[in-house]
Protein backbone atom coordinates (compact mmCIF):
# COMPACT_ATOMS: atom_id res chain seq x y z
CA UNK A 1 0.00 0.00 0.00
CA UNK A 2 2.64 2.21 0.23
CA UNK A 3 2.92 3.02 -2.81
CA UNK A 4 -0.68 4.80 -2.97
CA UNK A 5 -0.51 6.18 0.45
CA UNK A 6 2.32 8.14 -1.19
CA UNK A 7 -0.73 9.88 -3.44
CA UNK A 8 -3.72 8.71 -1.94
CA UNK A 9 -3.72 7.83 1.76
CA UNK A 10 -8.52 8.02 2.23
CA UNK A 11 -8.42 5.16 -0.46
CA UNK A 12 -4.66 3.43 1.49
CA UNK A 13 -6.19 3.66 4.72
CA UNK A 14 -9.83 2.36 3.72
CA UNK A 15 -8.04 -0.42 1.37
CA UNK A 16 -6.53 -1.73 5.27
CA UNK A 17 -9.78 -1.15 7.02
CA UNK A 18 -11.29 -3.27 4.17
CA UNK A 19 -8.14 -5.81 4.87
CA UNK A 20 -8.59 -5.81 8.38
CA UNK A 21 -12.79 -6.45 8.06
CA UNK A 22 -11.71 -9.27 5.75
CA UNK A 23 -9.39 -10.85 8.56
CA UNK A 24 -11.40 -10.56 11.06
CA UNK A 25 -14.78 -11.90 9.81
CA UNK A 26 -15.59 -15.17 8.48
CA UNK A 27 -16.94 -14.99 4.56
CA UNK A 28 -19.63 -17.18 3.91
CA UNK A 29 -21.06 -14.66 0.77
CA UNK A 30 -21.29 -18.11 -1.89
CA UNK A 31 -19.95 -16.23 -4.93
CA UNK A 32 -16.63 -14.78 -2.89
CA UNK A 33 -13.23 -15.79 -2.88
CA UNK A 34 -9.75 -15.19 -1.64
CA UNK A 35 -7.40 -15.29 -4.14
CA UNK A 36 -4.11 -15.93 -4.89
CA UNK A 37 -0.99 -14.03 -4.51
CA UNK A 38 -0.32 -14.78 -8.27
CA UNK A 39 -3.60 -13.95 -9.30
CA UNK A 40 -3.59 -10.56 -7.43
CA UNK A 41 -0.06 -9.51 -8.82
CA UNK A 42 -1.06 -10.34 -12.36
CA UNK A 43 -4.20 -8.24 -11.87
CA UNK A 44 -2.07 -5.27 -10.31
CA UNK A 45 0.35 -5.44 -13.11
CA UNK A 46 1.08 -2.85 -15.63
CA UNK A 47 -0.97 -5.06 -18.07
CA UNK A 48 -3.47 -2.40 -17.16
CA UNK A 49 -1.62 0.22 -19.29
CA UNK A 50 -2.14 -1.44 -22.49
CA UNK A 51 -4.72 -1.03 -25.23
CA UNK A 52 -5.51 -3.92 -26.96
CA UNK A 53 -9.35 -3.43 -28.98
CA UNK A 54 -9.68 -6.74 -31.52
CA UNK A 55 -7.93 -10.81 -30.81
CA UNK A 56 -4.71 -11.83 -30.71
CA UNK A 57 -2.92 -10.76 -34.14
CA UNK A 58 -6.22 -9.05 -35.18
CA UNK A 59 -5.47 -6.14 -33.30
CA UNK A 60 -6.71 -2.51 -33.62
CA UNK A 61 -3.59 -1.24 -31.89
CA UNK A 62 0.02 -1.58 -32.29
CA UNK A 63 2.59 -3.13 -29.78
CA UNK A 64 0.29 -5.99 -28.77
CA UNK A 65 2.73 -8.92 -29.18
CA UNK A 66 3.18 -9.38 -25.38
CA UNK A 67 -0.47 -9.08 -24.75
CA UNK A 68 -1.61 -11.32 -27.81
CA UNK A 69 0.83 -14.28 -26.02
CA UNK A 70 -1.33 -13.58 -22.93
CA UNK A 71 -4.74 -14.08 -24.15
CA UNK A 72 -2.97 -17.07 -26.16
CA UNK A 73 -2.35 -18.56 -22.43
CA UNK A 74 -5.72 -18.13 -21.03
CA UNK A 75 -7.17 -19.53 -23.47
CA UNK A 76 -5.30 -22.24 -24.08
CA UNK A 77 -5.24 -23.15 -20.80
CA UNK A 78 -9.05 -22.36 -20.23
CA UNK A 79 -9.78 -25.31 -22.96
CA UNK A 80 -7.44 -27.51 -21.66
CA UNK A 81 -9.33 -26.82 -18.17
CA UNK A 82 -12.89 -27.31 -19.01
CA UNK A 83 -12.14 -29.25 -22.43
CA UNK A 84 -13.85 -26.76 -24.92
CA UNK A 85 -13.11 -25.83 -28.00
CA UNK A 86 -13.62 -22.46 -28.30
CA UNK A 87 -13.52 -19.48 -25.89
CA UNK A 88 -13.43 -15.77 -25.33
CA UNK A 89 -11.47 -14.95 -22.33
CA UNK A 90 -12.85 -11.35 -22.71
CA UNK A 91 -16.28 -10.51 -20.80
CA UNK A 92 -15.15 -7.83 -18.20
CA UNK A 93 -18.19 -10.06 -16.13
CA UNK A 94 -20.64 -12.80 -15.89
CA UNK A 95 -23.20 -10.42 -17.35
CA UNK A 96 -21.44 -8.94 -19.49
CA UNK A 97 -20.24 -12.59 -21.23
CA UNK A 98 -24.03 -13.34 -20.57
CA UNK A 99 -25.30 -9.91 -22.79
CA UNK A 100 -22.89 -11.13 -25.57
CA UNK A 101 -24.28 -14.30 -26.11
CA UNK A 102 -27.49 -13.44 -25.99
CA UNK A 103 -26.96 -10.87 -28.29
CA UNK A 104 -25.33 -12.78 -30.52
CA UNK A 105 -28.26 -15.61 -30.44
CA UNK A 106 -31.62 -14.09 -30.06
CA UNK A 107 -33.45 -11.52 -31.96
CA UNK A 108 -35.54 -8.85 -29.94
CA UNK A 109 -38.95 -10.39 -28.56
CA UNK A 110 -37.21 -14.13 -29.02
CA UNK A 111 -39.02 -16.84 -26.66
CA UNK A 112 -36.25 -17.93 -23.83
CA UNK A 113 -36.45 -19.99 -20.37
CA UNK A 114 -34.31 -19.07 -17.80
CA UNK A 115 -34.50 -20.14 -13.89
CA UNK A 116 -36.65 -17.30 -11.97
CA UNK A 117 -34.74 -15.32 -10.23
CA UNK A 118 -37.07 -16.05 -6.79
CA UNK A 119 -35.65 -20.00 -7.09
CA UNK A 120 -31.99 -19.25 -7.52
CA UNK A 121 -32.09 -18.29 -11.36
CA UNK A 122 -29.22 -14.81 -12.50
CA UNK A 123 -30.72 -11.79 -12.86
CA UNK A 124 -29.24 -11.96 -16.48
CA UNK A 125 -31.52 -15.31 -17.30
CA UNK A 126 -34.67 -13.37 -17.71
CA UNK A 127 -35.44 -10.94 -14.81
CA UNK A 128 -37.74 -8.33 -15.91
CA UNK A 129 -35.71 -5.50 -14.26
CA UNK A 130 -32.42 -6.98 -16.67
CA UNK A 131 -32.01 -6.18 -20.26
CA UNK A 132 -32.43 -10.28 -20.63
CA UNK A 133 -36.17 -9.46 -19.42
CA UNK A 134 -36.64 -5.97 -21.39
CA UNK A 135 -35.51 -6.96 -24.97
CA UNK A 136 -36.93 -11.14 -24.67
CA UNK A 137 -40.41 -12.66 -23.88
CA UNK A 138 -39.18 -14.14 -20.79
CA UNK A 139 -41.28 -17.76 -19.31
CA UNK A 140 -39.51 -18.35 -16.22
CA UNK A 141 -39.16 -21.96 -14.84
CA UNK A 142 -38.57 -22.40 -11.13
CA UNK A 143 -38.19 -25.48 -8.32
CA UNK A 144 -40.74 -27.33 -7.02
CA UNK A 145 -41.92 -27.34 -2.92
CA UNK A 146 -38.84 -29.57 -2.16
CA UNK A 147 -36.32 -27.18 -3.57
CA UNK A 148 -35.00 -29.47 -6.70
CA UNK A 149 -35.55 -27.93 -10.60
CA UNK A 150 -38.32 -30.39 -11.49
CA UNK A 151 -37.37 -31.26 -14.94
CA UNK A 152 -40.62 -32.81 -16.49
CA UNK A 153 -42.17 -29.37 -15.60
CA UNK A 154 -39.09 -27.75 -17.04
CA UNK A 155 -40.12 -29.53 -19.89
CA UNK A 156 -43.74 -28.84 -20.17
CA UNK A 157 -43.08 -25.30 -20.06
CA UNK A 158 -41.07 -26.12 -22.94
CA UNK A 159 -42.95 -27.83 -25.36
CA UNK A 160 -46.08 -25.00 -24.48
CA UNK A 161 -43.76 -22.01 -25.28
CA UNK A 162 -40.63 -23.60 -27.57
CA UNK A 163 -38.21 -21.25 -26.40
CA UNK A 164 -35.33 -20.58 -28.92
CA UNK A 165 -33.17 -20.62 -26.45
CA UNK A 166 -33.03 -22.84 -22.35
CA UNK A 167 -30.74 -20.86 -19.81
CA UNK A 168 -29.30 -23.82 -17.62
CA UNK A 169 -27.28 -22.80 -14.03
CA UNK A 170 -28.13 -20.50 -11.20
CA UNK A 171 -26.81 -18.49 -7.98
CA UNK A 172 -28.51 -20.12 -5.18
CA UNK A 173 -29.27 -23.82 -6.29
CA UNK A 174 -27.55 -25.93 -4.04
CA UNK A 175 -28.47 -29.51 -6.12
CA UNK A 176 -26.39 -30.90 -8.87
CA UNK A 177 -28.06 -30.10 -12.19
CA UNK A 178 -28.65 -32.59 -14.61
CA UNK A 179 -27.21 -30.93 -18.26
CA UNK A 180 -28.12 -34.04 -19.84
CA UNK A 181 -31.42 -33.83 -19.35
CA UNK A 182 -31.84 -30.44 -20.10
CA UNK A 183 -30.12 -31.18 -23.36
CA UNK A 184 -32.67 -33.51 -23.92
CA UNK A 185 -35.93 -31.15 -23.01
CA UNK A 186 -33.70 -28.07 -25.55
CA UNK A 187 -33.66 -30.98 -28.25
CA UNK A 188 -36.94 -31.82 -28.13
CA UNK A 189 -38.36 -28.10 -28.90
CA UNK A 190 -35.00 -27.35 -31.27
CA UNK A 191 -33.86 -24.53 -28.65
CA UNK A 192 -30.11 -23.79 -27.86
CA UNK A 193 -29.19 -24.75 -24.75
CA UNK A 194 -27.17 -22.10 -23.12
CA UNK A 195 -25.39 -23.09 -19.08
CA UNK A 196 -24.43 -20.29 -17.08
CA UNK A 197 -22.07 -22.69 -14.97
CA UNK A 198 -20.66 -19.26 -12.81
CA UNK A 199 -21.12 -20.96 -9.35
CA UNK A 200 -19.96 -24.63 -10.15
CA UNK A 201 -17.33 -23.72 -12.27
CA UNK A 202 -14.13 -24.26 -9.75
CA UNK A 203 -16.13 -27.58 -8.81
CA UNK A 204 -16.57 -28.27 -12.53
CA UNK A 205 -12.96 -27.75 -13.38
CA UNK A 206 -12.27 -30.10 -10.49
CA UNK A 207 -14.26 -32.82 -11.70
CA UNK A 208 -16.62 -32.70 -9.00
CA UNK A 209 -19.95 -31.69 -10.67
CA UNK A 210 -20.62 -32.94 -14.03
CA UNK A 211 -19.64 -30.78 -17.06
CA UNK A 212 -21.86 -29.12 -19.08
CA UNK A 213 -19.39 -28.91 -21.94
CA UNK A 214 -20.89 -31.99 -23.89
CA UNK A 215 -24.39 -31.03 -23.67
CA UNK A 216 -24.74 -27.33 -23.51
CA UNK A 217 -24.64 -25.29 -27.18
CA UNK A 218 -22.60 -22.40 -25.21
CA UNK A 219 -21.47 -22.33 -21.37
CA UNK A 220 -20.17 -19.35 -19.77
CA UNK A 221 -18.98 -18.72 -16.30
CA UNK A 222 -17.15 -16.25 -14.04
CA UNK A 223 -13.98 -16.28 -13.11
CA UNK A 224 -14.05 -15.58 -9.66
CA UNK A 225 -16.70 -17.79 -7.76
CA UNK A 226 -15.64 -21.17 -7.04
CA UNK A 227 -12.95 -21.07 -9.68
CA UNK A 228 -10.90 -18.31 -7.01
CA UNK A 229 -9.83 -16.11 -10.45
CA UNK A 230 -9.92 -12.49 -10.91
CA UNK A 231 -13.39 -11.39 -10.90
CA UNK A 232 -14.59 -11.76 -14.52
CA UNK A 233 -16.44 -13.94 -17.34
CA UNK A 234 -16.24 -15.97 -20.00
CA UNK A 235 -17.63 -17.78 -22.90
CA UNK A 236 -17.42 -21.29 -24.42
CA UNK A 237 -18.94 -23.13 -26.95
CA UNK A 238 -18.68 -26.24 -29.58
CA UNK A 239 -16.58 -24.58 -32.60
CA UNK A 240 -19.65 -24.75 -35.15
CA UNK A 241 -21.61 -22.62 -32.52
CA UNK A 242 -18.98 -20.39 -31.93
CA UNK A 243 -18.20 -19.94 -35.74
CA UNK A 244 -22.31 -19.40 -36.84
CA UNK A 245 -22.87 -16.31 -33.78
CA UNK A 246 -19.90 -15.12 -34.00
CA UNK A 247 -18.93 -14.72 -30.37
CA UNK A 248 -16.15 -12.95 -30.72
CA UNK A 249 -17.82 -10.12 -32.72
CA UNK A 250 -21.13 -9.99 -30.33
CA UNK A 251 -18.17 -9.30 -27.36
CA UNK A 252 -16.22 -6.50 -29.34
CA UNK A 253 -17.25 -4.47 -30.86
CA UNK A 254 -20.91 -5.61 -29.84
CA UNK A 255 -21.07 -5.52 -26.17
CA UNK A 256 -17.21 -4.25 -25.27
CA UNK A 257 -14.18 -1.91 -25.92
CA UNK A 258 -10.79 -2.46 -25.18
CA UNK A 259 -9.96 -5.85 -23.35
CA UNK A 260 -8.64 -5.76 -19.47
CA UNK A 261 -5.23 -7.50 -19.94
CA UNK A 262 -4.42 -7.35 -16.82
CA UNK A 263 -7.42 -9.48 -15.88
CA UNK A 264 -6.81 -11.87 -18.68
CA UNK A 265 -3.20 -12.14 -17.10
CA UNK A 266 -4.78 -13.50 -13.93
CA UNK A 267 -7.13 -15.48 -16.01
CA UNK A 268 -4.96 -17.29 -17.12
CA UNK A 269 -2.65 -17.76 -13.76
CA UNK A 270 -6.16 -18.78 -12.46
CA UNK A 271 -6.05 -21.79 -15.06
CA UNK A 272 -2.98 -22.77 -14.55
CA UNK A 273 -3.52 -23.09 -10.88
CA UNK A 274 -6.94 -24.69 -11.40
CA UNK A 275 -5.04 -27.35 -13.46
CA UNK A 276 -2.85 -28.41 -10.68
CA UNK A 277 -3.41 -31.69 -8.24
CA UNK A 278 -4.25 -29.40 -5.36
CA UNK A 279 -6.91 -27.12 -7.00
CA UNK A 280 -9.09 -30.03 -6.76
CA UNK A 281 -7.85 -30.85 -3.29
CA UNK A 282 -9.69 -27.29 -2.88
CA UNK A 283 -12.89 -28.39 -4.46
CA UNK A 284 -13.11 -31.24 -1.92
CA UNK A 285 -12.39 -29.68 0.67
CA UNK A 286 -15.19 -27.01 0.02
CA UNK A 287 -17.61 -29.37 -0.61
CA UNK A 288 -16.89 -31.76 2.30
CA UNK A 289 -16.86 -28.15 4.75
CA UNK A 290 -20.54 -27.42 2.66
CA UNK A 291 -21.70 -30.70 4.06
CA UNK A 292 -20.71 -30.13 7.54
CA UNK A 293 -22.17 -26.55 7.42
CA UNK A 294 -25.09 -27.79 6.41
CA UNK A 295 -25.02 -31.08 9.24
CA UNK A 296 -23.88 -29.13 11.71
CA UNK A 297 -26.82 -26.48 11.04
CA UNK A 298 -29.44 -29.04 10.69
CA UNK A 299 -28.47 -30.66 13.70
CA UNK A 300 -28.82 -27.19 15.80
CA UNK A 301 -32.41 -27.45 14.11
CA UNK A 302 -32.23 -25.27 11.09
CA UNK A 303 -33.73 -25.24 8.38
CA UNK A 304 -32.49 -26.26 4.74
CA UNK A 305 -34.23 -25.65 1.17
CA UNK A 306 -34.15 -29.13 -0.37
CA UNK A 307 -32.62 -30.74 3.17
CA UNK A 308 -29.36 -30.05 2.18
CA UNK A 309 -26.59 -29.65 -0.76
CA UNK A 310 -24.62 -31.13 -3.41
CA UNK A 311 -22.45 -28.17 -3.87
CA UNK A 312 -20.60 -25.37 -2.37
CA UNK A 313 -23.54 -23.63 -1.25
CA UNK A 314 -26.99 -23.56 0.93
CA UNK A 315 -29.87 -21.78 1.98
CA UNK A 316 -31.23 -21.52 5.25
CA UNK A 317 -35.01 -21.43 5.45
CA UNK A 318 -36.10 -19.16 8.45
CA UNK A 319 -39.68 -19.52 7.51
CA UNK A 320 -40.56 -21.52 10.69
CA UNK A 321 -38.53 -19.59 12.98
CA UNK A 322 -40.83 -16.71 11.52
CA UNK A 323 -37.51 -14.25 11.09
CA UNK A 324 -36.40 -12.84 8.05
CA UNK A 325 -33.28 -12.83 5.59
CA UNK A 326 -32.56 -9.46 6.11
CA UNK A 327 -32.67 -9.24 9.78
CA UNK A 328 -30.43 -12.25 9.94
CA UNK A 329 -27.87 -11.27 7.76
CA UNK A 330 -27.44 -7.74 10.16
CA UNK A 331 -27.05 -9.99 12.98
CA UNK A 332 -24.61 -12.18 11.50
CA UNK A 333 -22.67 -8.98 10.27
CA UNK A 334 -23.01 -7.80 13.98
CA UNK A 335 -21.05 -10.84 14.57
CA UNK A 336 -18.49 -10.45 12.31
CA UNK A 337 -19.93 -13.03 10.08
CA UNK A 338 -20.81 -12.30 6.01
CA UNK A 339 -23.16 -13.87 4.25
CA UNK A 340 -26.22 -12.66 2.24
CA UNK A 341 -30.16 -12.62 2.84
CA UNK A 342 -31.89 -14.73 -0.41
CA UNK A 343 -35.09 -15.37 -1.68
CA UNK A 344 -36.20 -18.78 -1.21
CA UNK A 345 -38.69 -21.20 -2.99
CA UNK A 346 -42.19 -19.39 -2.90
CA UNK A 347 -41.06 -16.51 -0.35
CA UNK A 348 -43.76 -14.64 1.42
CA UNK A 349 -41.53 -11.94 1.93
CA UNK A 350 -40.35 -9.08 -0.81
CA UNK A 351 -36.50 -9.80 -2.47
CA UNK A 352 -35.40 -6.59 0.01
CA UNK A 353 -36.73 -8.78 3.04
CA UNK A 354 -36.74 -12.49 2.46
CA UNK A 355 -37.16 -15.49 4.12
CA UNK A 356 -33.50 -17.40 3.44
CA UNK A 357 -29.66 -16.87 4.19
CA UNK A 358 -27.36 -17.87 1.49
CA UNK A 359 -24.40 -19.32 2.66
CA UNK A 360 -21.29 -20.42 0.50
CA UNK A 361 -17.90 -22.34 2.03
CA UNK A 362 -15.48 -21.56 -1.18
CA UNK A 363 -13.83 -17.96 0.75
CA UNK A 364 -13.39 -19.28 4.01
CA UNK A 365 -11.84 -22.82 2.43
CA UNK A 366 -9.28 -21.09 0.59
CA UNK A 367 -8.86 -19.43 4.36
CA UNK A 368 -7.73 -22.52 5.62
CA UNK A 369 -11.13 -23.88 7.27
CA UNK A 370 -11.36 -27.53 7.51
CA UNK A 371 -14.44 -29.65 8.43
CA UNK A 372 -14.37 -29.24 12.50
CA UNK A 373 -13.89 -25.43 12.03
CA UNK A 374 -16.92 -25.46 9.43
CA UNK A 375 -18.93 -27.17 12.72
CA UNK A 376 -17.83 -24.12 15.10
CA UNK A 377 -19.23 -21.93 12.56
CA UNK A 378 -22.75 -23.77 12.16
CA UNK A 379 -22.75 -23.51 15.95
CA UNK A 380 -22.25 -20.01 15.80
CA UNK A 381 -24.66 -19.38 13.21
CA UNK A 382 -27.54 -21.57 14.95
CA UNK A 383 -26.98 -19.25 18.18
CA UNK A 384 -27.24 -16.44 16.57
CA UNK A 385 -30.74 -17.32 15.07
CA UNK A 386 -32.02 -19.42 17.71
CA UNK A 387 -30.95 -16.44 20.60
CA UNK A 388 -31.03 -13.42 18.71
CA UNK A 389 -28.58 -10.25 19.79
CA UNK A 390 -27.88 -11.98 23.05
CA UNK A 391 -26.01 -14.40 21.27
CA UNK A 392 -23.58 -11.88 19.55
CA UNK A 393 -20.54 -11.72 22.28
CA UNK A 394 -20.05 -15.50 22.84
CA UNK A 395 -20.70 -15.59 18.46
CA UNK A 396 -17.63 -13.27 18.06
CA UNK A 397 -15.47 -14.84 20.81
CA UNK A 398 -16.05 -18.14 18.20
CA UNK A 399 -15.29 -16.18 15.24
CA UNK A 400 -11.83 -14.48 17.18
CA UNK A 401 -10.83 -18.10 17.40
CA UNK A 402 -11.66 -19.35 14.19
CA UNK A 403 -10.46 -16.00 12.22
CA UNK A 404 -6.92 -16.11 14.83
CA UNK A 405 -6.33 -19.65 13.28
CA UNK A 406 -6.30 -19.00 9.68
CA UNK A 407 -4.84 -15.42 9.68
CA UNK A 408 -5.03 -13.84 5.86
CA UNK A 409 -1.64 -12.87 3.92
CA UNK A 410 -1.72 -8.76 3.16
N1 LIG B 1 -24.19 -15.78 -13.60
C1 LIG B 1 -24.41 -16.28 -12.39
C2 LIG B 1 -25.02 -17.63 -12.25
C3 LIG B 1 -24.08 -15.53 -11.25
O1 LIG B 1 -24.33 -16.02 -10.03
C4 LIG B 1 -23.50 -14.24 -11.43
C5 LIG B 1 -23.11 -13.40 -10.28
O2 LIG B 1 -23.43 -13.55 -9.18
C6 LIG B 1 -23.32 -13.76 -12.72
C7 LIG B 1 -23.66 -14.55 -13.78
C8 LIG B 1 -22.83 -12.37 -12.97
O3 LIG B 1 -21.51 -12.19 -12.74
P1 LIG B 1 -20.89 -10.71 -12.60
O4 LIG B 1 -21.25 -10.22 -11.25
O5 LIG B 1 -19.43 -10.93 -12.84
O6 LIG B 1 -21.50 -9.87 -13.69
Amino acid sequence: LDDIKKVDTEVADTIKAEFERQNSHIELIASENWVSPAVMSAMGSILTNKYAEGYPNRRYYGGCEKVDIIEELARERAKELFGCEYVNVQPHSGAQANMAVQFAVLNLNDTIMGMNLDHGGHLTHGSPVNFSGKYFNVVPYGVNSEGFIDYDEVEKIALECKPKMIIAGASAYARTIDFKRFREIADKVGAVLFVDMAHIAGLVAAGLHPSPIPYADIVTTTTHKTLRGPRGGMIMAKKEVADKYNFNKAVFPGVQGGPLMHVIAAKAVCFKEALQPEFKEYQQQVIKNAQSLCKGLQKRGIDIVSGGTDNHLMLIDLTKKGLTGKEIEKLLDSANITANKNTIPNDPQSPFVTSGVRLGTPAATSRGLKEDDFDQVAEAIALLINNGEEAVTKVKEIVKKLTDKYPLQF
